[in-house]
């Protein structure tokens, strides 16, 4: 009414991130990975977000044979806005992801955005940072634990980065705005300390939880990553990996397990991790562990310290 614009913000390309069989309960699985294919109806593509891997959405369900059974399950930032455009159909709705929009053609959305061409704007995390909307003054976070949902050591530390952007997105120096956040978890430090526009809270919260832990920065870590293309070559080899490790009294050596992302373009993985102290020097530990370890051709050793990401 006020003609001011909105944004609803979901971290998820595609239309649904899982196809599945109603008749059989076949999920539609990436061939190189194990990993759902996501579903882009804008594409009519079924895409794996791992390794690229893509292909039509079929008919028929390729387990069972039954036709019209795929069901598109889970939310994705393309059906986040065909219900927007069900529910206020009188709306003018820009829809914005990495897949959907780049170079010039993105740029030019974004003008439109800011000159006030939508009502509403529903994006991923492209639509996060930079550019400033000047007549946005409602932002609403779809799903907000969906990037808390992972094993990473970060988790809470990217989301709070991302969360906290897209809630300054709404209102600037003129206009009070108004941010929403859809979460299972309203009580978790990190959505609390985010009500309350509580940046030092949030920073208490986490150094506490790594110092707890033994996270970096309060300590060192290191994922080593073994992976083959035959399943009981690398989990053979991840073994053989863990009883070669050099003797440390303070460097605790967790695995192996299967990686979270057990097969990925092709390759079964295998996680390693080492945990010391600060005043250890992990990465000659990790050396002298690699010198001792003779692995097959066959095997792939990826060593990742202080990890970002626990994929
Ligand atoms: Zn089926
Ligand atoms: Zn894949």
């Amino acid at each position: 009414e006020r003609g001011e614009q909105t944004l609803l913000f979901l971290n998820r390309r595609g239309y649904a991130p899982l196809t599945l069989c109603r008749a059989c309960g076949h999920r539609l699985q990436c061939p190189n990975c194990s990993a759902w294919l996501v579903q882009h109806r804008r594409a009519r593509r079924l895409l794996c977000h791992h390794c690229g891997h893509a292909g039509p959405i079929p008919a028929a369900c390729p387990s069972c044979g039954a036709e019209e059974k795929l069901a598109a399950v889970g939310p994705g930032v393309e059906r986040l806005a065909e219900e927007a455009a069900r529910r206020w159909p009188e709306a003018r709705l820009a829809t914005l992801s990495s897949d959907l929009h780049q170079g010039a053609a993105l740029k030019r959305l974004l003008e439109a955005i800011a000159e006030g061409a939508y009502d509403i704007i529903i994006g991923t995390q492209l639509i996060a940072k930079g550019h400033h909307f000047p007549n946005l003054t409602l932002a609403g976070v779809v799903d907000a634990d969906l990037a808390l949902e992972t094993t990473d050591p970060r988790a809470a530390e990217r989301t709070w980065q991302l969360l906290a952007q897209v809630a300054g997105r709404a209102g600037r120096v003129d206009k009070p705005g108004l941010a929403l956040i859809q979460t299972h978890g309203p009580e978790h430090p990190l959505m609390a300390a985010l009500a309350a526009s509580d940046r030092d809270a949030f920073i208490a919260f986490e150094r506490a939880a790594r110092q707890a832990a033994g996270m970096p920065p309060f300590g060192r870590l290191a994922a080593l990553i073994v992976s083959a293309r035959d399943d009981e070559a690398a989990a053979d080899a991840a073994r053989r990996l863990a009883l070669a490790r050099p003797p440390a009294d303070r460097v605790m050596v967790l695995g192996p397990v299967a990686a979270p992302i057990h097969r990925l373009r092709g390759r079964w993985r295998y996680r390693l991790l080492a945990q010391s102290p600060r005043a250890i020097d992990l990465s000659a530990f990790v050396r002298a562990w690699l010198s001792r370890a003779a692995l097959p051709g066959s095997v792939r050793l990826e060593v990742d310290i202080d990890p970002y990401s626990f994929m």
